[in-house]
């Protein structure tokens, strides 16, 4: 597999350190609010990036943290008039809510800042005992940036750049304007440990060197996060691993990009978010899931309703047609025959073609490309008379579902029973358009009653007001069935 490799600019055959498994360390949510769109893509595109891996049978050890001490959970906590520990639980509890029903699986292991002070203490200790790190007369502890040549090298920037592109508030504690906190002295009514320079609390960079060489072997062999912790995250957490350790911190840097709105990026600190829960009140949680991967991870995505509504309509064809083989298939009179040679290729060469764009970086707007290329095989097969009552179509819808299963399996899609999935987006539908189900049903019920008494005035009625209402109904050998017009 190719991956890009944001210290290098360039996509590079993925080797793990270890022949066969594959340590991953993802920057998680600092729990202080629910979580947006963006935090929602960050974790799906790297939920995707450990399937795959695993469906390739490696071993993957994933580890993503929990943020839990910050100034925004402080000053969030004092705005609620609650504990910060009270305050984290609830958003971590509501991170799970949200991740359990876009399908996100938990890490192997889910550390907290807080319960790692010790090893951050640690590494302070080193850096100081190294010069690589000071501590100042009020008890914080800066990074001395100047003393670790290479750093930029993840940003690609040169001091004098970051220099000019930092927000750097003058401190006259600090030896220089890029030196960076590891540890800051306490202020009143703020959580604290107790130091070797007085009372304080980490800085954020700290935990993730700490707690990654704590649960994995260093190098790394991927770590990732979204774009915008590049720099100075990402850049100061390989300043302080490699300087406290002397060794390689990371080998693969993975980056997803943004999610936007109206060509912004989609933010707390813009006000332009929606959070995961806003969506699922109008969205099935796969929708969202389903349009988050209809973009290469790199490439910003714009998040718009219209958006979300055509990924929907996508996702339902994709279930219909799962509906219509798993029915097809369930039939028991196929006729003898063997497989047309054209369409098995047709078959083999989305699935040579899956596996190509997965292994291209992770494309996974190309790889739904040849999902969307073997449905339109199955719906010949399915279609064409003669193919969908003997054994050479039924080989092809077979190795056909076969795929679509593993494919789902890796990006957590199409993995419902096709007719729950279509009923649950039928509800959700109506509920989106504001369509009182109960009339819905009861009109259904009335018209059902008028059919079988033959009076076709009155059903043709019920019918026209359904419609009116947004509700299409379609009379089968079945039964009727109806759908949002
Ligand atoms: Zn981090």
């Amino acid at each position: 597999m190719h991956i890009y490799n944001t210290i290098s600019g360039k996509k590079e055959e993925f080797i793990p350190v270890r022949t066969g498994k594959a340590s991953i360390y993802v920057c998680g949510i600092t729990a202080y609010d629910y979580c947006h769109v963006g935090h929602a893509r960050s974790a799906i595109v790297f939920d995707v990036l450990v399937r795959y891996l695993r469906s390739l049978d490696m071993e993957v050890t994933f580890v993503r943290n929990f943020t839990d001490v910050d100034d925004k959970i402080i000053n969030r906590s004092i705005q609620e008039g609650i504990s910060c520990s009270e305050l984290v639980s609830r958003y971590i509890q509501a991170f799970y809510d949200d991740m359990d029903q876009l399908g996100v699986m938990r890490a192997d292991i889910e550390p907290k800042a807080t319960e790692h002070v010790k090893e951050m203490l640690d590494i302070c200790r080193t850096l100081i005992q190294k010069q690589h790190a000071y501590a100042t007369p009020s008890g914080n502890v800066y990074f001395r940036v100047h003393s670790f040549s290479s750093y930029g090298k993840l940003a690609g920037r040169s001091l004098d750049e970051m220099l000019a592109g930092a927000r750097v508030t003058p401190d006259e504690e600090k030896e220089d304007p890029l030196d960076f906190a590891l540890w800051k002295a306490a202020k009143p009514g703020e959580p604290f440990w107790e130091s070797p320079w007085g009372k304080g609390r980490p800085g954020w960079h700290i935990e993730c060197s700490a707690m990654s060489e704590k649960y994995l072997p260093l190098p790394l062999d991927i770590h990732g996060g979204g774009q915008d912790l590049i720099f100075p995250h990402h850049e100061n957490e390989i300043a302080q691993s490699e300087a406290a350790l002397d060794k390689q911190f990371c080998r693969y840097w993975v980056h997803n990009g943004f999610v936007e709105i109206n060509s912004e990026k989609m933010s707390k600190s813009l006000n332009n978010f929606k959070t995961i829960r806003e969506i699922l009140s109008s969205y099935p949680p796969e929708v969202l899931r389903f349009f988050l991967l209809t973009r290469h991870y790199r490439t910003p995505i714009d998040f718009s309703l219209g958006a979300m509504e055509d990924a929907e309509k996508n996702l339902k064809r994709l279930y219909q047609g799962l509906e219509a083989m798993e029915i097809a298939l369930s039939k028991t009179n196929w006729q003898p025959g063997k497989p047309d040679q054209s369409q098995m290729e047709e078959v083999q060469k989305s699935a040579q073609g899956w596996k190509d764009s997965m292994e291209d970086d992770l494309n996974t707007a190309a790889a739904m490309g040849y999902i969307n290329n073997l449905m339109h095989q199955i719906n010949r097969v399915l279609e064409n008379k003669s193919l969908n009552k003997n054994e050479a179509g039924r080989t092809v819808l077979r190795q056909s579902l076969d795929l679509l299963r593993r494919w789902g399996d890796v990006l957590g899609i199409l993995r419902r029973p096709p007719a729950e999935f279509l009923r649950e987006l039928k509800v959700i539908g109506l509920k989106r358009k504001e369509i009182d189900s109960d009339k819905v049903e009861a009109l259904l019920e009335k018209r059902r009653e008028a059919r079988k008494a033959g009076d076709f005035a009155c059903s043709d009625a019920i019918r026209d007001e359904l419609f009116g209402m947004g509700v299409e109904l379609r009379d089968t050998p079945q039964g009727t069935l109806w759908d949002l017009s």
